[in-house]
């Protein structure tokens, strides 16, 4: 098994959705990614919390093994975001964008975990994707996340990192605003364009569309969960339960391991989107994540 280096926010959320709201509950990209890859593979967390942030958030990853030497805690808040769903529970609207320590972190990598050879780029500045991606050695596989908020204050420095990774895993949304396209399906060759071989385009209640350069698309459905309590860090779950996957196999990506593991990506978020918060997530076991998928193989099954 190999381990997986993930940088992103460790964060407070606050969120409202049709079956209610909640004020500072624990999100955060880095945080969602973790619990879910943790439940396949070892994960080493960069980022940086403040001195608000709860022992408790701390130990929920401990306990899953992950390795928390890159997590700084300085003084000042923890980043804070606050977003709503109206209607279409695919988009998020953002209402707030607190950085606070996010904006003077400089990443110094515990050396050992300059050796990972699967790196995750999660949601954060593209800077700091940057800088973390540089101190690792050698890695083997490298894929990134973003969204709307970088896209539109970060562009040049988000397609520098776009160089720099085998894949992409992306919102539609997002994926649009990036490249201009109408739809996913003419946006994933764009994107591959600036960089990766590859590229898995989230769409929430409708699945994902992974595009390779190498035998173009693969496209399924979402697992059917007829009541969403709140979508948020459905994207980072699904990332994490691909990358989770994928670096627990014997070998290096394969298009039919990224295919399984965009399978398992799905698997891992239709948790996640059950309750507010990582509070469905970090119950989910092992025995679940085959229940669902037995479940899901009938969905797609001819
Ligand atoms: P998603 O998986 O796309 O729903 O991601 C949701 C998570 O992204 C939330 O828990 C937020 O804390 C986090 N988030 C929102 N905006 C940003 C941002 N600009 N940079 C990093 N993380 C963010």
């Amino acid at each position: 098994m190999s381990e997986i280096l993930v940088v992103g926010s460790l964060a407070y959320d606050s969120i409202e959705t049709p079956s209610g709201k909640v004020e500072r509950a624990l999100g955060g990209s880095a945080n969602y990614f973790s619990l879910a890859a943790s439940l396949f593979s070892k994960v080493r967390v960069v980022g940086v919390v403040g001195e608000d942030y709860d022992q408790n958030h701390y130990d929920l990853l401990h306990a899953r093994g992950v390795d928390l030497a890159g997590l700084s805690r300085v003084e000042g808040k923890t980043f804070h975001w606050a977003g709503s769903y109206e209607g279409d529970l695919n988009e998020a609207k953002t209402l707030k964008t607190e950085l606070n320590v996010f904006e003077h972190f400089n990443p110094n990598l515990p050396e050992h975990f300059k050796d990972s050879s699967f790196v995750f780029l999660a949601n954060i500045a593209p800077e700091l994707q940057l800088q973390v991606l540089e101190q690792v050695k050698e890695p083997k596989f490298v894929g990134m996340d973003t969204m709307n908020f970088w896209i539109s204050i970060k562009k040049d420095k988000l397609i520098e990192v776009l160089k720099k990774v085998n894949l992409v895993l992306i919102n539609e949304g997002e994926a649009k605003m990036l490249t201009g396209a109408e739809n996913a399906i003419s946006a994933a060759p764009m994107i591959t364009e600036m960089g990766p071989d590859a590229v898995v385009i989230k769409r929430g209640e409708y699945g994902f569309a992974l595009y390779t350069k190498a035998e173009g698309f693969f496209i399924l459905p979402a697992m059917p969960i007829p009541k969403v309590i709140d979508p948020t860090g459905a994207g980072d779950t699904f990332a994490g339960g691909f990358f989770g996957y994928l670096a627990a196999q014997k070998t290096i990506p394969t298009i039919s391991s990224l295919k399984h593991a965009c399978i398992m990506g799905s698997i891992m978020a239709s948790h996640t989107i059950q309750d507010f918060s990582v509070t469905a997530l970090s119950k989910v076991t092992m025995s679940d994540v085959e229940v669902r998928l037995a479940g899901y193989r009938k969905v797609i099954a001819l």
